[in-house]
């Protein structure tokens, strides 16, 4: 048996990496440390009934809870995914994400290497979860690679580069052996109503407006949840210590386009009475300040290296997607229908 410690395991994505971890690796003994922050969602794992499971709601920031829960647990691998991670919150709230995003992942660095240069554990692993947005914006044209020079626009992105700088350095100076990830925009169930696809999917059922940014041209390189987490095994597994590997889906989309391969599945999903389109739905809103025109990954070297690619395609991933938002409403019902909720996505 291996013990990994999953930070924000009750987010969109790490709830996803926990529930397949659960179902297909059964050598694998999980603890989640959650603060289940807004987006944190402990019915996003309310199905998961193993005893190789374990939630612990607590906070990156508390080092005596860190110590604590790495010397009672005896953690194989750290898999980081805890982030504030929502980019128009950063704009208006910045300290938190330099809270957690920074100073939390020092603090797990740090506890990682001490218990990591007391324990030698063969085969101990750091991966750190990160954005394709800490290189920046591109042009038309171009992809980011590996070595692409960091360049992030917003609060988030700077907290997240922030944090990758940090996890690399652990590694050169203290010989932790980390590896980052960088990935591009995710999809698919459990992800928190605030962000555009879930937004978008919901919105329409609920014949609310679909707003978009300027004029919908940024574009964005989709990639389905469950393939982001099947190409962190394989960087768990085989991925080359110290290394950063960037992971996309080669789907890049306008986010205009997007919206209407939305409006689209509901249109034959839940079709109007009138015979009217969910496009009708679609409203412009002003731009975001600092707003990325295109992000685009070049995934060569998870591919060559380590034999990932993607299984989903945009097509049959979105169509999964929206349906999965259809026939769980009250999963998403409960979080809007929360005060805290409701104040948080402009509802009140
Ligand atoms: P999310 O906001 O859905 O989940 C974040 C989780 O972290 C929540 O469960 C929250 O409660 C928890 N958390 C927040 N602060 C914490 C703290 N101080 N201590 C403990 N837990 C805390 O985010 P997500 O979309 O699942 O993203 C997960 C990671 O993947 C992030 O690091 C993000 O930067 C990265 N990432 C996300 C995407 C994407 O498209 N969503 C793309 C690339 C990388």
């Amino acid at each position: 048996m291996k013990t990994i410690l999953v930070t924000g395991g009750c987010g969109f994505i790490g709830s996803n990496f926990i529930r397949m971890t659960v179902a297909n690796r059964p050598e694998i003994e999980i603890v989640n440390l959650d603060k289940l922050s807004y987006s944190g969602n402990i019915d996003n794992l309310t199905d998961i009934e193993s005893n190789r499971y374990t939630m612990v709601r607590g906070d990156i920031c508390d080092l005596q809870l860190l110590e604590m829960i790495f010397s009672k647990y005896e953690f194989d691998m750290v898999i980081h995914f805890a982030a504030e991670s929502h980019v128009d919150r950063s704009i208006d709230h910045a300290m938190v994400f330099i809270e957690t995003n920074i100073v939390g992942t020092l603090n797990l660095l740090e506890t990682s290497k001490k218990y990591f240069s007391k324990r030698k554990k063969k085969n101990f692993r750091f991966l750190h979860i990160s954005t394709d947005e800490v290189y920046g914006s591109l042009k038309s044209t171009g992809t980011f690679s590996e070595s692409t020079p960091y360049d992030p626009s917003s609060p988030y992105s700077a907290s997240k580069a922030s944090s990758d700088h940090l996890v690399r350095a652990w590694f050169k100076t203290y010989g932790l052996p980390t590896i980052v990830t960088n990935c591009s925009n995710n999809y698919g169930p459990y992800q928190f109503p605030e962000k555009l696809i879930p937004l978008m999917i919901i919105n329409g059922i609920e014949n609310k407006p679909l707003p978009i940014y300027g004029k919908g041209n940024n574009i964005r390189d989709w990639l389905f949840v469950e393939d982001h987490c099947s190409a962190i095994w394989t960087v768990l597994e085989n991925g080359k210590i110290g290394e950063t590997y960037n992971i996309g889906g080669n789907n890049e989309m306008k986010n205009i386009d997007t919206v209407k391969a939305i409006c689209k599945i509901l249109d034959e999903a839940i079709p109007k009475n009138n015979c009217s389109s969910y496009n009708d739905l679609i409203t412009f809103v002003t731009d975001r300040p600092g707003h990325d025109f295109r992000y685009a990954v070049d995934t060569k070297k998870i591919k060559n290296d380590l034999g990932w690619t993607p299984k989903e395609s945009f097509e049959s991933g979105i169509k999964k997607t929206v349906y999965w938002y259809i026939n769980n409403d009250q999963w998403w019902r409960k979080i809007k229908d929360s005060k805290y909720n409701q104040k948080r996505l402009g509802l009140i």
